[in-house]
């Protein structure tokens, strides 16, 4: 059997991959099995923002796996805390909590904000409430698919958890009249990702801190995939110069090796947690924490977040220079872009098979939205050759549609 046939016959059916079978990776370039070389405008959902087998992360990898790769929290480990002792400098926040996946953060900052809501708001037992957006993407537990949006997240998996109120995204005001004296905490992305790269009016996260503030109200920023330099600062709240409550990193922060991720927050949030109510077997394991640790020496030494930003704005000037029937429109911020194409005349399915052929990856997004987020790493000839190729496949299916 090929590499598909065996995933299909044995794996669950739940991707439907381009079919591209990856053999390796070198910085911005895949490579399949025909040893075909292709650009990786995916970045596995920005978790690869360093690149593919970035030297620094491979040595900081192998050098600690060589000495101890996982213990359990049982024990004190060498590395852990200057991890954690460096997220909480670089994000700014007092506490980090460690853990894998993006969705076990998001899950940790829920029971943070119920915590604080009951122990130091005062809400009534079991009555707090946290307010989410239409169209969010936390993660895959039955928990987080309970207040999504999304048909198919739900589909067959309930009951789900109550205690969730969703409102349409960037509106400050729909927002803030949900608020009721049982809100614990808000809980949103800055810039929506899965949602198809949904950039809130200026002004939203602002009016939004403004409206926690004043209900005293927790306010949780999910940068899992909109931080760690993507959006061309280091996290995408510092565009509205604001500073959320808390906030959950992932994705980059494993160096696009690892899972690793943490909820980190002001001191008086993190406090809620004492020992024994929250864990995880192999968050904060000596292997992630060198890895992390590591990514984000990198991502300060390589000023990805300064890249991100000077890259990303010749990226969208090129993608809103080309004139085409098929583009609706053209939103990002930073290396992180979503093109939405008129899904009467083509698909995003479509385009990200043209652009494979021609030899760069990406993978479309609710129908008809093309991501482009390479990794930081990317040079500008890169970028523009990937641009080539971007536009040469639009005019191709412009052609095929005409
Ligand atoms: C990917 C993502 C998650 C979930 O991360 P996993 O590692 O897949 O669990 C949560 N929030 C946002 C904003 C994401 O993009």
């Amino acid at each position: 059997m090929t590499a598909s046939d065996l995933e299909n016959r044995y794996g669950a059916h739940n991707y439907k991959p381009l079919e591209v079978v990856i053999a390796r990776g070198d910085g911005v370039w895949l490579w399949d099995t025909e040893g075909r070389r292709y650009l990786d405008c995916m970045s596995a959902y920005s978790a690869v923002s360093l690149g593919h087998g970035h030297p620094r992360i491979l040595k900081a990898l192998t050098e600690q796996a060589q000495k101890v790769a996982v213990i359990s929290r049982a024990f004190r480990s060498d590395v852990l805390g200057q991890f954690l002792e460096t997220l909480c400098q670089r994000s700014g926040f007092d506490m980090a909590l460690p853990m894998n996946s993006g969705a076990e953060a998001v899950e940790t900052a829920i029971k943070a904000a119920r915590r604080w809501g009951y122990d130091i708001k005062g809400i009534a037992a079991d009555k707090a409430e946290i307010i989410v957006a239409d169209n969010n993407f936390h993660g895959r537990t039955t928990t987080i698919v309970g207040f999504s949006s999304d048909a198919d997240y739900r589909r067959g998996f309930g009951p789900f958890t109550p205690g969730f109120r969703s409102v349409p995204f960037g509106n400050a005001k729909a927002l803030e009249q949900a608020i009721t004296p049982e809100t614990a905490a808000v809980l949103i992305e800055p810039i929506q990702g899965e949602a198809g790269i949904i950039l809130p009016p200026p002004g939203y996260l602002r009016a939004v801190r403004a409206a926690c503030d004043k209900h005293n109200v927790l306010l949780i920023l999910d940068e899992i995939q909109s931080g760690l330099c993507r959006t061309g600062r280091w996290f995408a709240f510092e565009h509205e110069g604001i500073r959320p409550d808390g906030m959950t990193l992932g994705k980059a922060l494993g160096g696009g090796v690892l899972p690793v991720s943490a909820f980190v927050a002001r001191r008086e949030v993190m406090e809620v947690f004492t020992p024994g109510s929250h864990g995880s077997t192999f968050g904060g394991n000596s292997l992630a924490a060198a890895v992390g640790l590591e990514a984000l020496r990198v991502m300060a030494d390589e000023q990805l977040a300064d890249q991100s930003a000077h890259l990303g704005q010749r990226m969208l000037d090129r993608l809103n220079r080309i004139r085409s029937p098929l583009i609706r429109e053209v939103r990002g911020r930073g290396l992180w872009v979503g093109v939405e194409l008129d899904g009467n005349l083509t698909s995003g399915r479509r385009m990200v098979e043209e652009m494979m052929r021609l030899g760069v990856l990406s993978k479309e997004t609710h129908e008809t939205v093309v991501r482009l987020a390479p990794p930081l790493v990317i040079t500008e000839s890169e970028l523009d050759w990937g641009l080539d190729q971007f536009e040469d496949a639009l005019h191709r299916l412009e052609r095929s549609a005409a």
